[in-house]
């Protein structure tokens, strides 16, 4: 199967048809029903293919100038002339068959074969099984895969790739990194042309990545075009000046051949699809490419570690708007967006009519070689037009949600105490407070950030609005989650009259305290007084 010239993509159209397609159909009937979003059944698997069709526009089309990004923009090329330029790269997208293979070892062969169901990512690992301890997701659920379901679940393990064991090595980004896609807002631009097209970057920007932009090499794109660089040996560490920054879309860190497609009886254990070809094993060892540290890959965020910047990558309890001066205003300080989110404005010439996006940020939380939990959530995004405006208002954005976050906590800690006597053994997590704190307030704060823009010279009295809100907010889900808890529990008799106050009324003046600690004014720069203008 080539994967250029077959339909293996679902996808929805505009008018809810949902389609199986080949690349370049992504620009088929653009006016009268263009394809909108990506359709697949597992959500990592779109994230995958998102990356793949921003891949693909990248590695044919770069814009050399701002001006040519944005007459594709507005007036999106010709699907025959996409599948043109795609097709001198059609030997890199083979799925099977002799020589280079999509996202494949081109020499690897083996008589073991590994069964196909663990490509996915949240496959149990041989000592999972082993341990008898694969409870999430159960061995032998996958027997056989489609095509199509085998070339994005190829796709999707390369590009989120967890640590394997000793050897197994992980993505270009690490194990299951964060992704932030920049979205088209308007309606009029709400398809996945658009969408891909718009985190494409010019020529100019390639060097951003750390890699070299000048190599010409079909391989230096497409690492399956020539044989694995392995790195069994010290020092064969995959550099950025050995790859073209396209690569950071096709990295290849897993060395895996597919085994032959069989006829079999039944369906895709993905997909349901029924056909006569199914994938049931591939071979896989070891040691395959490890990219280096300093490598930028174009849809991530990274954070400096001492020195050295490294991919950010989702955390336990997901995305909350504390991650959002991150993801979208990073700039400097230890921490940087993505690259396609920081030089949105490269593209962007002034006076341009596109001017609405959002951020899209999704990925797995992996703990080590276990996923955890896929995670992904909408952002808005405000154009900042000057640096010095930047600077001030991204440390609004910050102290904002670094206030939410300690009030977040306390409003925990005081439902917690209303329950529970302190020293007690919690049973059960009480973090939905916090999650409820994060969703009830989010708006507000996309709202007051709005107001602060306008007012970046003085916001105070719109940050004094935002605490006031975050001490409400907080005090009103207190009293929602304690007002079952009767008045004499945990009062005991014959203790200080302090001590015998009711639990839930003395966590209740706890709270209140907490809330309105000198620090959060300080934090935002305000007296604690409505009078008192700045501190
Ligand atoms: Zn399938």
């Amino acid at each position: 199967m080539n994967l250029l010239r077959e339909a293996w993509i679902p996808i929805l159209r505009r008018s809810g048809r949902r389609e199986i397609i080949r690349p370049a159909q992504l620009l088929e009937r653009m006016t009268e029903d263009p394809v909108v979003r990506l359709d697949a059944v597992r959500p990592d698997f779109n994230g995958a293919l998102i990356q793949f069709f921003i891949g693909l526009l990248q590695t044919a089309l770069t814009p050399a100038e701002p001006e040519d990004w944005e007459e594709l923009f507005l007036k999106p090329p010709k699907m025959a002339d996409l599948e043109k330029g795609l097709a001198v790269y059609a030997a890199a997208f083979e799925l099977d068959g002799p020589g280079p293979r999509f996202f494949q070892d081109l020499e690897l062969s083996s008589e073991e074969g590994t069964p196909i169901g663990s490509l996915l990512i949240e496959a149990p690992g041989a000592n999972t099984i082993k341990n008898n301890a694969d409870h999430f997701v159960k061995r032998n659920q996958i027997q056989q895969l489609c095509p199509a379901c085998t070339a994005t679940a190829l796709l999707t393990l390369q590009t989120n790739a967890p640590s394997g064991g000793a050897g197994h090595r992980t993505s270009l980004r690490g194990g299951g990194p964060l992704t932030t896609i920049v979205l088209p807002q308007e309606p009029k631009f709400q398809t996945l042309w658009h969408t891909a097209w718009l985190n494409v970057l010019l020529k100019e920007d390639l060097s951003a990545t750390q890699c070299k932009p000048s190599l010409k090499a079909l391989q230096a794109i497409f690492p399956w075009m020539a044989a694995t660089k392995l790195s069994k040996a010290a020092g064969t560490e995959v550099l950025g000046s050995h790859i073209h920054p396209a690569q950071t879309y096709w990295a290849t860190p897993r060395r895996i051949r597919l085994f032959t497609a069989s006829e079999e009886e039944g369906s895709c254990s993905i997909c349901n699809a029924a056909g006569a070809k199914f994938y049931r094993q591939y071979a896989t060892v070891p040691h395959g490419a490890d990219y280096a540290e300093g490598i930028l890959h174009p849809l991530s965020p990274y954070y400096d570690d001492k020195g050295v910047l490294r991919p950010v990558h989702p955390q336990p309890g997901g995305f909350t708007y504390r991650h959002w001066p991150d993801f979208v205003l990073a700039e400097g300080g230890g921490k940087e967006r993505a690259i396609v989110v920081r030089l949105l404005g490269s593209r962007l010439r002034s006076g341009n009519t596109i001017t609405d996006f959002a951020i899209h940020a999704f990925g797995y939380d992996m703990d080590n070689m276990k996923a955890r939990c896929w995670y992904e959530t909408r952002m808005p995004y405000f154009p900042l037009p000057d640096d010095d405006l930047r600077k001030h208002f991204v440390g609004y954005a910050m102290a904002m949600a670094d206030a939410a976050n300690d009030i977040a906590s306390n409003t925990r800690k005081a439902v917690q105490s209303a329950f529970f006597d302190s020293g007690a053994s919690v049973r059960g997590d009480l973090d939905f407070v916090k999650t409820e704190f994060w969703q009830g307030t989010e708006s507000k704060y996309y709202d007051s950030l709005r107001e602060v823009m306008k007012a970046v010279a003085d916001p105070a009295p719109i940050l004094r609005n935002w605490l006031k809100a975050l001490q409400k907010f907080s005090l009103d889900l207190y009293d929602h989650y304690s007002e079952q808890i009767p008045l004499d529990e945990g009062k005991e008799a014959g203790m200080r009259k302090e001590d015998s106050m009711p639990r839930v009324v003395r966590a209740r003046r706890d709270l209140l305290m907490f809330n309105r600690n000198k620090k959060f004014y300080e934090k935002l720069g305000i007296s604690a007084t409505a009078e008192g203008g700045k501190v």
